[in-house]
């Protein structure tokens, strides 16, 4: 007998004949004499449709409501969820995640878990029920809603599998699993069978949004491995686990692209120390996470250029703080772009080789994408380009890369 935690995406609960569908497996996994806990999201398009309600009421609802309304969403999904598994003769009980204490800090709309009580979930798997859980949601200290950003099911799922010991945490998704790239942009791509949890890590941080990078971060951390599969059919999927040898040792294992994000420069910054330490403490002040950063000075004319890269959704906060201290630092210019994307190349193989990047260069240029931005790691590259390019830059790295099925 093992003990399962299995969580179900938005397009698996989008109607009620889907949350059928998804009580029947959670079904014949107990029948298999498993414990199951399952952990929802809210229906499809549920989140969104919410996030514009609140963003109607208000040019700029307040951070703690907003995660009040977008809760409701993985609320009411569970508690169908439960009614249809009891209907179908399975006693099952849903819980929103304050009911199990799933405590946070209270960065509103990004919040990390900082602890999990397993209790009460034990206390009814005892009786024989079925634990439906509300993804995507916590409690911070003093009782505040918190929502754990998007995708933020995925690390529910795995918190719960992590304090709950489970042998595995499935993910059950629209696609099969993870493969080379995105499947719904893509032709020919291969699905991962096995994938490190670095790797993962990597392809999740870069966009890959099949996973959310903090399911990924805190399953390493516990060393839950995590089963990424179709809620439609009974295939094997990807198994995201540590680094073994009979993982295949591609150069490059993936695509990715992220058309998430924003570009802010500051131009003309007069070049004297501590102008960026200046600036970067007001972004961080102000809870946004800056994702890469190029700083130019020219020797001749005492000036620097800044650029650096966020989320969408911290781009008017950005520019707010960008224009102001352009002001108080005396910059000739603020340049704000929000229509470019990130692809990457991710890939432990890089460690030992060398080339990728040239090689990805290449690809891109003969496309005659301009390349704005660059970033390396030990295990991937990313370039900022146009976003109307995404498409095209992905595709023809898979193809440089030789990633497809055939290869
Ligand atoms: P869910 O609602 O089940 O959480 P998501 O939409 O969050 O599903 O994640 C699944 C989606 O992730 C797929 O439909 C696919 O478009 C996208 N995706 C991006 N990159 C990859 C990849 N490398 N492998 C698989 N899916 C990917
Ligand atoms: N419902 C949330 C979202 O759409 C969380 C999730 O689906 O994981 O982002
Ligand atoms: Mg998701």
């Amino acid at each position: 007998m093992s003990l399962i935690v299995q969580k179900y995406g938005g397009t698996s609960v989008a109607d009620l004949d889907r949350i059928r569908n998804v009580a029947r497996r959670v079904i014949n996994t107990k029948e298999r004499g498993d414990d199951v806990v399952v952990v929802v999201s809210a229906m499809a398009g549920e989140t969104d449709r919410l996030l514009a309600l609140a963003k109607e009421s208000a040019p700029e609802p307040d951070d703690r409501e907003v995660d009040v309304v977008l809760a409701t969403g993985e609320q009411v999904s569970s508690a169908l969820l439960s009614i249809v598994l009891t209907s179908m003769g399975c006693k099952a009980k849903s819980y929103l995640g304050y009911q199990i204490k799933i405590s946070t800090d209270r960065a509103y709309g990004k919040a990390r878990i900082t602890s999990v009580d397993a209790d009460r979930i034990f206390s009814d798997l005892r009786e024989g029920l079925i634990v439906v859980v509300a993804g995507f949601q916590g409690e911070d200290e003093e009782g505040n809603i918190t929502t754990l950003g998007r995708g933020g099911s995925d690390t529910t799922a795995v918190a719960i599998a992590a304090a709950l010991k489970a042998d595995i945490c499935e993910i059950f998704t629209d696609v099969d699993g993870v493969y080379t790239t995105d499947p719904n942009i893509c032709d020919g791509v291969k699905k991962i069978s096995r994938i490190s949890y670095d790797e993962m890590l990597e392809m999740a941080s870069m966009g890959a949004k099949v996973l959310q990078i903090r399911s990924v971060e805190l399953a390493k951390k516990a060393g839950v491995p995590i089963h990424v599969r179709s809620s439609f059919h009974e295939n094997e999927g990807t198994i995201v686990c540590e680094e073994d040898t009979e993982m295949e040792k591609a150069l490059v294992s993936g695509v990715t692209y992220d058309i998430g994000q924003a570009r802010v420069e500051i131009a003309k910054v007069p070049d004297r120390p501590g102008i960026a330490a200046r600036f970067f403490e007001a972004i961080s002040a102000a809870n946004i996470v800056v994702d890469m950063i190029i700083q130019t000075s020219s020797l001749e004319e005492g000036y620097a250029n800044m650029a650096f890269t966020i989320s969408k959704a911290d781009f008017p906060k950005a520019l707010k703080i960008a224009h102001s201290l352009a002001k108080e630092l005396e910059a000739q210019d603020v340049i704000a772009e929000q229509e470019v994307a990130k692809v990457s190349m991710v890939g432990v193989g890089m460690r030992s080789h060398s080339g990728v990047a040239s090689k990805m260069f290449r690809a891109l240029a003969r496309e005659g994408i301009n390349i704005k931005m660059i970033s390396t790691s030990e295990i991937k590259i990313s370039c900022i380009i146009d976003a109307k390019y995404t498409e095209l830059a992905v595709r023809s790295l898979h193809e440089a890369f030789d990633l497809g099925k055939g290869s």
